[in-house]
């Protein structure tokens, strides 16, 4: 029959066999109910907004390299207890996901084949809390960023706002879990957490935090509680389901009918020499990039710039354009820098090498005392130029970064994958200080890395606070294994330049956990010895999401896992 059929294609785990992962999922369907027990039958990279929950849409290695064997729905913490018990009895590995877009470093991927995919996202969805007062929020794995902004509008809470990431489809819980960013001056997720209620891969649940005491009014208030904080031991890990998690909701800056004019945008590049630029660039590159890191370390530092500072290269702006690069160049390698900056003479702002975008906030004495500084300081790079906002279209992308850094959510950003026919992308995200020799010595390695495999590159400087993180987004032909073989080699390349110079990277894509947990060694490797010793005692049969930062349990150690 046809289901006969396609359960032979089912992935199982490895070491089970056929009969006793049926009995098993049999037993579970028994107790969750059928139809919240799927098999994985087939493969959909879907898109965007139907991301599939199988495996890595955005697959960098054949589709089927990271798939899961089933998907199940549990509706409450209790049913993720019941599947976490039940993974116990088996031995089988589950990888929990709240809505599995993360995008760019696997998707849903299980990072072991054939594990059960544990789908928070679809029943356990609910916005638990929203207080007006405290501005704070409580919400279950499945709530998104649009989900939640639109319900503080239904509830008339508009002094209250959410802080997005570039694109607003992912789980508010997942992506700080995965210490994901956003664009307001609440842009660290995890930093802004507070609270957590978390099932063990054992079958406890524990909360943390003000959480512990029972009767308490302060869990979303106070992150500490007493004793050791666990939470930490939760964020990019693989010790635990997380079924609740609080936030802090910062107070909307201006007034509330009027908070998008109240926000200005200050855009500015450097490319009023642009004819020279265009003959130069290179050179104007490098000599300019290190003063505007420079110029932004201290201004950031002090809040002058009050969100993460973002320096766009202007291949990101073309990208953005959302055309193919067929439209643009149709050679081999790399496409020159100079078709780029022929492309973004046709840009609304015209050409240039670098955006920046950052945003103001409050009322308008506050705002201009910043902006004042910002443009002083900013001026003082040759051909730098003030953007009047005014001059760009409706559908200008500068608009998107605008709805963001004020906290409305949005779906634009990933126009840049459209660069390749089935397009897939993949970041190479290292950490530095915010200094111009640093930002110089990373876009070396980008550079030459991204020569060598014939890839385009998509760069940005995101500042945090004290440190900056360059995002160097890889678009690769999902269907071109050259082309995807490559990416891979490029990725790995550019993570052992950069650690070899002191760089480690923040975040990464499932086939790099392994490598990018080996670099960080100091002491002989101390602290993934110390994260194991943890899992062995937190996970003793190894089931929770196994490898899932580089992070595997005794179970799997040394046994060739490990890529
Ligand atoms: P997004 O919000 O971008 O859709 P995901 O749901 O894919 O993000 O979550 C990103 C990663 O965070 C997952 O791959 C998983 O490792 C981890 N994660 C997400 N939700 C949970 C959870 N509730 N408990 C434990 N880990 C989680």
């Amino acid at each position: 029959t046809k289901s006969e059929n396609s359960r032979t294609k089912v992935a199982l785990p490895q070491g089970i066999n056929q009969a006793t992962f049926r009995t098993a999922i049999a037993e579970l369907r028994d107790r969750l109910g059928e139809e919240h027990v799927e098999f994985v039958t087939k493969l959909d990279d879907g898109w965007y907004m139907e991301n599939p929950n199988t495996h890595d849409g955005m697959h960098i290695s054949e589709e089927s390299d990271f798939v899961a064997s089933v998907v199940v729905y549990p509706s409450s913490t209790k049913e993720v207890q019941t599947v976490v018990q039940w993974a116990n009895s088996y031995r089988i590995p589950i990888s929990p996901i709240s809505i599995g877009r993360n995008y760019g470093y696997g998707g849903a991927a299980p990072r072991v084949r054939g594990a059960v995919v544990l789908d928070l996202g679809r029943r356990m969805n609910r916005i638990l809390d929203i207080n007006p007062d405290d501005c704070t929020c409580l919400v279950e794995p499945g709530v998104t960023y649009f989900a939640l902004y639109e319900e503080i509008q239904a509830r008339g809470f508009q002094h209250l706002w959410v802080d997005v990431p570039d694109i607003g489809g992912g789980s508010v819980l997942g992506n700080a879990l995965d210490r994901g960013v956003g664009y307001t001056p609440y842009g660290d997720h995890w930093m802004m957490h507070c609270g957590m209620e978390i099932v063990l891969p054992t079958g406890e649940v524990i909360r943390t935090g003000m959480g512990a005491l029972p009767g308490n009014n302060s869990w979303q208030l106070f992150p500490y509680g007493f004793g050791p904080t666990a939470d930490g031991l939760f964020s990019q890990s693989n010790m635990g389901v997380v079924t609740k998690m609080g936030f802090g909701l910062m107070p909307n800056p201006g007034d509330h009918e009027s908070y998008v004019r109240f926000s200005r945008v200050l855009a500015l590049h450097n490319g009023s020499r642009i004819i020279q630029l265009y003959a130069f660039q290179r050179e104007e590159d490098l000599s300019q990039l290190p003063d505007q890191i420079d110029i932004i370390r201290p201004l950031r530092i002090a809040m002058i710039l009050e969100n993460v500072a973002q320096l766009r290269h202007i291949s990101m702006q073309v990208g953005l354009e959302g055309k193919p690069r067929s439209f643009y160049y149709n050679g081999k390698g790399r496409i020159p820098d100079s078709f780029i900056h022929e492309a973004a003479q046709k840009l609304a702002h015209g050409d240039c090498t670098w955006l920046y975008y950052g945003m103001a906030y409050g009322p308008k004495e506050i705002r201009q005392y910043k902006l004042d500084i910002i443009h002083k300081e900013f001026m003082k790079i040759p051909g730098a130029r003030r953007i009047d906002p005014s001059t760009l279209p409706a559908d200008n992308y500068f608009w998107v970064r605008d709805r963001i850094a004020s906290g409305v959510p949005d779906i634009e950003e990933l126009r840049w994958v459209n660069w390749h026919p089935n397009g897939g992308h993949v970041a190479f995200s290292p950490v530095s200080p915010v200094r111009g020799n640093d930002a110089t010595a990373l876009w070396d390695i980008a550079q030459k890395r991204c020569e060598e495999y014939n890839l385009d590159l998509f760069p940005t400087f995101v500042v945090g606070l004290r440190e900056m993180h360059l995002i160097v987004e890889i678009v690769f032909n999902r269907d071109d294994p050259v082309m995807r073989d490559n990416a891979r080699a490029c990725l790995r390349g550019m993570v052992d330049d950069a650690a070899k110079r002191g760089y480690g990277e923040y975040r990464t894509h499932l086939a790099f956990m392994d490598q990018i947990a080996g670099t960080y060694n100091w002491n002989d490797g101390a602290l993934l010895k110390f994260n194991e010793k943890i899992k062995d005692c937190l996970d003793p049969n190894g089931i929770m999401a196994p490898g899932k930062s580089g992070i595997w349990p005794a179970r799997y150690r040394g046994r060739g896992w490990e890529m």
